[in-house]
């Protein structure tokens, strides 16, 4: 028995599946596009068995969820594993109603499909795998989680923008928050981590991989998040700008003539660690080029680190200080050097990074001094096994 738990993206779609009792993975895969529309490839790896990898002629993409779907039922090696009894939708955004986990039914389709227009690569593709499931496994149930949702709680003075209010009212125009899930289970980890309930500590939250943004939390509520109205706003990304001076953007789309598609893919695709460094998107491979002496990828890895230290001192004291400093994602999972850069002036917040723990990090760990009066955190997130707990909770009731 077991739960599946799907990330549909606009090119490619992520299956997971766990097992019902242990929320153990059994199997996982991969279904990517590529850029052709009727042709996608299906990895998948079950257990400790070997790769399979596929290719698929489909005419769209909800056939290809379908056909996945078929595959991985059939996948050998996972034995009686495989039998789907839930399936765990992550949903990039609820706009403001949807704050919570839900079970998907009509009504709820309907109300997803309300605010495609706030995330319109990604809320069409959910829709299309959630039909996708009814097709391929009719009656499983199926639960909707939001990135969004996390932050239901941000409250309006964090939450609005100062233009004309009524761009709210119409418009629908705020800040929202993002990559939730993992965000949320940072908050649970890192409580269990302090040894306190939920509701103490303060945090402050850094999810940093291809994307990145941080929460603060107290209480266990999220008070605000770096990402606003899109996943644009808040830190430097592999090819995703970040914050910006808006009266730039007017200047070169008056000055130099870009066109708005131009602007937004180049703010989407071609600046961040990509566009400074000019050699990648991938901070691995920044830090790298910056090791041998490429001078643009250590600029581009010292504006990443001063922005996300300069927007954690902002977070933090709108929670009026830090219990712990979190970090998670590839990039705060992996790279010592980034942690150590954050934390260099953070002390007047209390945190006191230990050199050597630093160095030698094996997540989920403490890499504070022992007195460090604020403690550091590197929590490897799970975003598809918090889907997977929440959706057996939604359908079983089971913890
Ligand atoms: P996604 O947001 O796509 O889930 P990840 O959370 O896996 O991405 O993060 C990807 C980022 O993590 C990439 O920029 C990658 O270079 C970085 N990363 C992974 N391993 C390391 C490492 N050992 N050192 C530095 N950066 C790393």
């Amino acid at each position: 028995m077991s739960i599946l738990v799907i990330n549909a993206g606009s090119s490619s779609v992520k299956f997971g599946l766990f097992d019902e009792e242990t929320l153990a993975p059994v199997a996982r895969g991969l279904l990517d596009w590529a850029g052709e529309a009727r042709r996608a490839t299906i990895t998948l790896h079950a257990g400790d068995g070997e790769e399979i990898r596929k290719q698929l002629d489909v005419p769209d993409y909800r056939s290809g969820v379908v056909e996945a779907l078929k595959l991985l039922g059939s996948l050998p090696g996972a034995g009686a594993g495989l039998e789907i009894r839930a399936v765990g939708h992550r949903l990039i955004h609820g706009g403001e109603e949807i704050r919570r986990p839900v079970r998907i039914d009509d009504e709820m389709k309907r109300k997803i499909a309300k605010v495609a227009h706030l995330a319109p690569l990604h809320i069409p593709a959910g829709l299309e795998a959630i039909e996708a499931v009814e097709a391929a496994l009719p009656g499983v149930p199926q639960v909707g989680l939001f990135d969004t949702a996390f932050f239901g709680d941000i409250p309006p003075c964090a939450y609005l923008y100062p233009v004309p209010y009524r761009w709210y009212e119409e418009w629908g125009i705020r800040r929202f928050g993002f990559h939730g899930t993992s965000h949320a289970y940072c908050t649970q980890r890192a409580a269990e981590m302090l040894g306190r309930d939920r509701n103490g500590p303060r945090l402050v939250i850094c999810h940093l991989g291809q994307g990145g943004s941080a929460t603060a939390v107290r209480g266990g509520v999220a008070v605000t998040n770096t990402m606003g109205f899109t996943p644009l706003e808040g830190f430097m990304m592999g090819t995703r700008s970040g914050t910006l001076d808006p009266g730039l953007l007017l200047y070169v789309l008056r000055e130099h003539g870009l066109s708005v598609d131009q602007l937004d893919h180049i703010l989407h695709h071609e600046s961040g660690l990509l566009g400074l460094s000019g050699v990648s998107s991938d901070f691995r491979q920044v830090e790298a080029a910056a090791a041998e002496g490429h001078q643009r990828s250590k600029l581009a890895l010292d504006v990443y680190a001063y922005r996300v230290r300069a927007m954690v001192g902002a977070l933090a004291v709108t929670i009026g200080g830090l219990d712990a400093l979190v970090f998670t994602g590839g990039i705060g999972e992996n790279s010592p050097w980034l942690r150590s850069e954050v934390c260099t002036g953070l002390e007047c917040l209390g945190v006191e990074l230990d050199a050597s723990r630093n160095a030698d990090c094996h997540p989920d760990q403490d890499i504070a001094t022992p007195g460090s009066p604020a403690r550091v955190l590197v929590i490897h997130t799970r975003e598809d096994f918090m889907i997977a707990r929440e959706t057996r909770r939604l359908v079983f009731g089971s913890i």
